[in-house]
């Protein structure tokens, strides 16, 4: 017998199917993860082995999170990288990261994502590259799946160290060809490339200033040897386009053009310095972009021009990024940021003809269609984070894809009196907890609690491993 799952009696029910319906009084029916019907309350089975009754409730499909640095959640606002940009904020931060031990990386692995289910995430792309004492991403693996999450994890990578010219110290970097052994171990022993895949594995060397030429052509060449997703920080600061620029005489783009690294299988964290050609290029070549709001806000690196992404074609996704520079791990505040910040950028932008009083002159001609909605963030946070991880089996609610979706509580103080547009008010109104987050057909969030696991201890140990790290630096 099948593993069945009904949903019913949604107040709105978003699906982000190709005609975008938001259903009143809708529902859906699943199989064995899989989604078999969705639609309002009339075609549906009457039952099934879990009944979720939706009332009062939207359900939206399960947003994607496309960066993310699950192990920072131990260095959060720590007072030593507080109010600095990315450079010194790294360096205040590197030796800490090395000393992440495999229970602390557990710890931390669980904390983020649970928070990241509590915000309505379902699926995960972390960016782990420190993997100093002991710490594996097979442990990061390990709990995800105890807590239910679709998780794609990274064998990321540092290898350039102080002595080389790169920004990390030389005691936090790892040797090359164990990266490369490591990697073909962990891709072999995890990596589902199928349809409903809980878990995958991206190779993903940190950043130009922090990985060898020599690593980031063989990362590129081992990944499409193995037929699995790349991914690095790209044009995060400009510290890092004048880098690029003294060490290799290009920028950023150009410099990844060179090391064969632009294609589909490919996206970039961050993506904010980029030239109209530049845009051009990711569009051509079908790169994808994570765009972070908070981090870049956070550390002050810049506006990523989202909307000429979106306009182009260029995959686009969001990303919480690394709890050291958000500090938090909430993917819907990271909608609501990007809708905000896309608007912010477009009022900042000098307005056509010669620069004068430019803010003043603006607001006379608003250029509204060229405002991020809220059903745009909506469609980052979902569709446009499949698309840039490379998946066509989530990020909408419709027949044959996987059941991955959460329910927000519509009558809560947060959301009174914003509900003539439901919809609208789960990006304009300030981010509320899931009531329900299900992954796969299992529940993983209810009533507002991770279902599966007690996070009162994981918590306290958290904490512990968290001053141990940061008083040991
Ligand atoms: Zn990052």
């Amino acid at each position: 017998m099948p593993r069945s799952l009904l949903v019913k009696n949604a107040q709105m029910l978003v699906t982000m199917d190709p005609s975008r319906r938001e259903i009143a009084g809708g529902g859906l029916y699943a199989e064995d993860g899989v989604i078999r019907q969705v639609g309002d309350g009339g075609g549906l089975p009457d039952t099934a082995d879990t009944v979720i009754d939706a009332a009062g409730q939207i359900v939206l499909p399960g947003f994607v999170n496309t960066h993310h640095h699950l192990n920072q959640t131990l260095t959060r606002n720590i007072p030593a990288a507080q109010n600095n940009n990315l450079f010194p904020w790294l360096t205040a931060h590197y030796r800490i990261w090395a000393k992440t031990n495999p229970e602390a990386s557990r710890a931390s692995t669980l904390i983020g994502l649970a928070e990241l289910a509590l915000s309505g995430c379902t699926t995960v792309f972390d960016h782990s590259y420190v993997f100093k004492s002991g710490n594996k991403v097979d442990y990061q693996i390990e709990a995800a799946r105890d807590l239910g999450i679709r998780f794609h994890a990274s064998r990321g990578s540092m290898s350039l160290g102080e002595s080389s010219g790169g920004l990390p110290p030389d005691d936090c970097v790892e040797d090359e060809d164990f990266i490369l052994e490591d990697s073909i171990r962990v891709i072999d022993r995890y990596h589902d490339a199928g349809n409903g895949a809980m878990t995958r594995i991206v190779l993903a060397p940190c950043s130009p200033f922090s990985v060898s030429e020599t690593l980031l052509r063989e990362s590129a060449r081992l990944a499409r040897d193995k037929g699995v997703m790349l991914h690095t920080h790209l044009c995060e600061t400009l510290d890092e386009e004048r880098y690029t620029l003294e060490r290799f005489g290009k920028r950023p783009v150009e410099w990844m053009e060179d090391l064969d690294w632009l294609g589909p299988d490919v996206w970039f964290a961050h993506a904010i310095h980029v030239d109209d050609e530049e845009i051009q290029t990711f569009a051509r070549t079908r790169c994808g972009a994570a765009h972070c709001p908070c981090s870049n806000m956070r550390l002050g690196s810049g506006i990523a021009p989202i909307k000429k992404y979106m306009a182009a074609g260029v995959r686009v996704g969001l990303g919480v990024d690394g709890s050291a520079s958000n500090d938090s791990s909430n993917i819907l505040m990271e909608a609501r940021q990007a809708m905000l910040l896309a608007r912010l950028r477009l009022g900042l932008l000098p307005p056509e003809g010669p620069r004068k009083h430019f803010l003043l002159s603006q607001s006379h001609e608003l250029r509204q269609a060229e405002w991020m909605t809220a059903r745009e963030a909506l469609e980052l946070a979902t569709l446009g984070g499949a698309r840039v991880l490379g998946r066509d089996d989530i990020g909408s609610l419709e027949a044959g894809k996987c059941a991955d979706f959460f329910t927000l509580d519509l009558n809560t103080i947060g959301y009174a009196g914003g509900l003539n547009d439901p919809v609208a008010a789960v990006i304009f109104c300030a981010p509320q907890g899931a009531r329900t987050t299900v992954v796969n057909g299992e529940v993983v969030v209810a009533d507002g609690e991770i279902a599966n696991l007690d996070m009162r201890p994981v918590v306290t140990e958290h904490n512990m491993w968290s001053r141990r790290l940061v008083e040991g630096a």
